[in-house]
């Protein structure tokens, strides 16, 4: 027999003829490999050619195969495919519906979105399909606003968040689904801000669930990763795509997204909770003049938010406006912060706060902003799951700092 014993082949080789173990490892493992052989070469080409087993890791790999399997579950999905962000999962949902844009001439049917999706989105939609009235902005809680625009432009998809960022207003999501679907339109929606636990948009007629998972779904602010759940047909075109576009997930972000996902349960509880608690604190302040949170009785969709929501739930973030603050008093403010961390991100076991003039809305320009009720003065809470008390008592040190 062979035997290739020369150091270097050793270096390459030892160790891999130990056997894979027999008895299930208990938590998920990390598959790094990129390339897969088969002892039988037809086995190869049935892995190539008809999915029938890994072969090339952008084609497919068994963390990120669990981490997909563990989303599709949670949202009710047939299945679900995962990406290297959230920016990453749009491009593929909106690169599957076939959206359009523009670019060469009027499409047969345009998008419906809302005009107040994430900054990114809002930039990757106005930039890419735009052209030839490919996009139609609307205001996506205005119910007459979201019928009409259906109606007349026909489109092929309508893109709307659960929850929007950062006046949290709260679409009608299955009366939008009822009338797209009327016009045999798509429904795609970011479910980042509510995550499954609050709100699953399949059981409501959703066609297609996008999350940045660097937020709830991963929860702790070290992995940057993005999911779409949809059907199965619709995830077996968004696998071939992926292929192509090459915005996979790797396998050790796969794993941290699952090990986060584990506790979305217990961390959305303690989010919605505290959120509740510092907002209804932030309420009786003197030097706050506007408190925005779906859980308080005096927020317009309230009402929706209970009928859509599990119950009690209504979301980690709370939005505030800090009176007569223009950018100088609210940066003091939050350089003030000795707990919260002012920072661009949100969904995390850490309580961190954002700018949108600063950040998220910055690209709108001032009056757009204004128009849109986000004024100098707002700031974006995403309570994390610290104890109340002591976000309450970071918050007051802060505003009494400012004063
Ligand atoms: N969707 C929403 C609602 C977001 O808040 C973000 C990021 O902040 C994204 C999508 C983009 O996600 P990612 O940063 O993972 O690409």
């Amino acid at each position: 027999m062979t035997t290739f014993n020369h150091f270097s082949t050793q270096a390459v080789h030892a160790g891999r003829d130990v056997p894979p173990p027999a008895g299930k490892p208990v938590s998920p493992s990390i598959y790094p490999a990129v390339t897969y052989t088969y002892d039988d070469m037809d086995d190869l080409s049935s892995a190539l050619h008809e999915n029938r087993g890994y072969s090339y890791s952008r084609y497919g790999s068994p963390t990120i195969a669990e981490l997909e399997k563990a989303v599709a579950t949670l949202e009710g999905a047939e299945d679900a495919v995962a990406y290297a962000s959230g920016m990453g999962a749009l491009h593929g949902a909106f690169a599957q519906a076939n959206i359009t844009s523009g670019a060469v001439g009027p499409p047969d049917r345009p998008v419906v979105a809302a005009r107040n999706v994430y900054g990114a989105t809002y930039t990757l939609l106005n930039k890419m399909y735009a052209n030839n009235g490919a996009l139609h902005w609307v205001e996506i809680t205005d119910r007459e606003a979201v019928k009409a625009a259906i109606e007349q432009h026909h489109p092929r998809a309508v893109v709307l968040e659960t929850i929007s960022n950062p006046l949290l207003k709260i679409p009608d999501v299955p009366a939008i689904v009822e009338w797209a679907h009327a016009h045999e339109a798509i429904v795609i929606i970011d479910n980042t801000f509510a995550t499954p636990y609050l709100y699953r948009p399949i059981e409501h007629g959703v066609d297609v669930v996008v999350h940045s998972a660097t937020k709830y779904l991963g929860g702790h602010g070290d992995v940057l990763a993005g999911v779409v759940a949809t059907n199965a047909t619709r995830a077996n075109e968004l696998r071939m795509q992926s292929r192509y576009h090459g915005a996979n997930l790797g396998p050790f972000e796969a794993w941290l997204t699952l090990r986060g996902l584990r506790t979305l349960g217990l961390r959305m509880r303690e989010h919605c909770a505290n959120a509740l608690k510092v907002a209804q604190w932030l309420q009786t302040q003197p030097t706050v003049s506007r408190v925005i949170y779906p859980g308080l009785n005096d927020h317009p969709d309230h009402e929706l938010a209970k009928r859509l929501f599990r119950a009690n739930h209504f979301g980690g973030i709370v939005s505030f406006e800090l009176r007569a603050a223009a950018e100088p008093e609210t940066f003091r403010f939050m350089e003030a912060l000795k707990l919260i961390q002012a920072a661009t991100s949100l969904g995390d076991v850490y309580s961190l706060l954002l700018y949108p003039a600063q950040s998220s809305h910055h690209a709108l320009g001032r009056e757009e902003r204004w128009r849109q009720g986000i004024g100098d003065g707002l700031v974006r809470l995403s309570v994390g799951i610290e104890d109340a008390e002591d976000i309450i008592a970071d918050l007051e040190q802060a505003l009494h700092a400012n004063k």
